[in-house]
């Protein structure tokens, strides 16, 4: 019978140095030991993918698209390298591939590519002979064999799409924080750590901003029940778990996402920016068409691509944050009632709210970016941690 195998996924800070590539080492050593089959998953060290950004745009500030894959996968190929030279030191036989090299086929989407499927015969052969396969994350080729990369944060979609292909037995991602948290624990202190999360309320907090996992991996493991752990590479515990599909009711987490850009235009051209922001391939983070204020949010990496064409009709830009609670509510009067809570709350912190929405299972508010860590405080710790809350789910538990 094969040996059990575990694709483990190591990112950016978890080999920032040659002292943190030693202790992933280890700790792949140590599976292998106890008898896994072992596809190691890297990013590229912490802070390499903002620096080649950085030189690209000192190139361009709207840098050609194919050209920056090229240079950005680099960064995942100098981690690679540097991990499979480290176990090879420690007697431990590893190989490490580029995307390309483990037969991982995206589409044609250049800097948010998807993969369309893993050809995984090399991987499989290497594996066979009992090798270690260090893989680089966050990148593929398309059908003509140009790189592509698969969007900020990708590695962990590289990781669970090829525990899928691979039938693995689970698919580990090795981060900076020991599981998933109610809220980002770096903005909220008293954010509570899950054991288990389920997948409808994890591709929520993803798709709102909670980067700990990229949302295509989210979606994929979902899709393909992937069994999926978010662990620290900084100690030991088992993390959390993302699985299965039964919500509890209430708000269940908060998602912060900086870095946005309102693009406010005239009401009449709404309709055209939506457009030319679909025909870019720019997902709308939300529209806003409120009295004497219209236009969309897109991420601010979008923004350049977009004022490139859109220049003229732009009336301003501005950045925002925005706050999402995450849940399930018992009905949309609810979700209406979150809304006016939250914005009643934060006017009562000297916090101004710039837009609300209410979706199925979230709620969302956008700030000033320099508020929205005192909001996220502040709503987590009414909607999730707050006496209140805590006696209802004593309530619930006992009955
Ligand atoms: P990696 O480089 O390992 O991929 P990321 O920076 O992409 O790490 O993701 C880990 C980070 O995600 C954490 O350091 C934390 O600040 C952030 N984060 C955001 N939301 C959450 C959450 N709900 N739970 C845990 N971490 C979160
Ligand atoms: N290195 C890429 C990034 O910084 C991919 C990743 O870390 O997952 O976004
Ligand atoms: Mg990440």
């Amino acid at each position: 019978m094969k040996e059990p195998l575990l694709v483990l996924k190591f990112g950016g800070t978890s080999v920032g140095s040659i002292e943190r590539i030693t202790e992933v080492a280890k700790r792949v050593a140590l599976f292998k030991d106890s008898g896994h089959r072992v596809v190691v998953v890297v990013s590229a060290m912490s802070g390499e993918t903002n620096r080649l950004m950085t030189l690209a745009n000192q190139v361009d500030t709207v840098p050609n698209e194919r050209e920056l894959d090229v240079l950005l996968s680099a960064g995942e190929q100098v981690s690679m390298a540097l991990l499979a030279m480290m176990l090879n030191k420690m007697g431990y036989p590893a190989v490490s591939l580029t995307g390309g090299q483990a037969g991982v086929i995206t589409d044609n989407l250049h800097n948010d590519a998807t993969i369309r499927h893993i050809n995984t015969g090399y991987i499989e052969a290497l594996l066979q002979q009992n090798q270690i396969v260090v893989v680089a994350g966050f990148q593929g080729v398309n059908e003509n064999g140009d790189i592509t990369t698969l969007g900020r944060g990708g590695s962990d979609t590289s990781a669970v799409v090829l525990a899928g292909a691979l039938n693995a037995d689970e698919c580990q991602i090795f981060t900076d924080v020991d599981g998933i948290y109610s809220c980002d624990p770096r903005i909220v202190p008293t954010a509570r750590k899950l054991d288990t999360i389920d997948f409808p309320h994890m591709e929520i907090m993803a798709s709102k901003g909670a980067k700990v996992l990229h949302l295509p991996c989210v979606c994929y493991a979902w899709q393909n029940q992937v069994p999926l752990r978010v662990r620290s590479s900084f100690s030991s515990g088992e993390g959390t778990l993302v699985k299965g599909s039964d919500a509890e009711f209430g708000v269940y987490g908060i998602a912060v996402q900086k870095d946005l850009i309102f693009v406010e235009v005239d009401a009449r051209e709404v309709d055209a920016l939506i457009s030319q922001c679909q025909l870019l391939s720019i997902p709308v983070w939300s529209v806003i068409e409120q009295t004497e204020r219209y236009g969309v949010v897109v991420k601010e990496s979008a923004y350049g691509r977009l004022a490139l064409v859109f220049a003229e009709k732009i009336r301003n830009s501005d950045r925002v944050s925005s706050l999402s609670a995450i849940g399930t509510p018992k009905s949309s009067s609810e979700v209406q009632g979150i809304v006016e809570r939250s914005c009643e709350l934060l006017a009562g912190a000297g916090i101004d709210v710039f837009a609300s929405f209410a979706g199925n299972n979230y709620t969302m508010l956008l700030l000033k970016p320099d508020v929205v860590e005192k909001a996220a405080n502040i709503i987590h710790n009414k909607f999730i941690v707050s006496e209140e809350v805590l006696e209802q789910q004593q309530k619930l538990a006992v009955s």
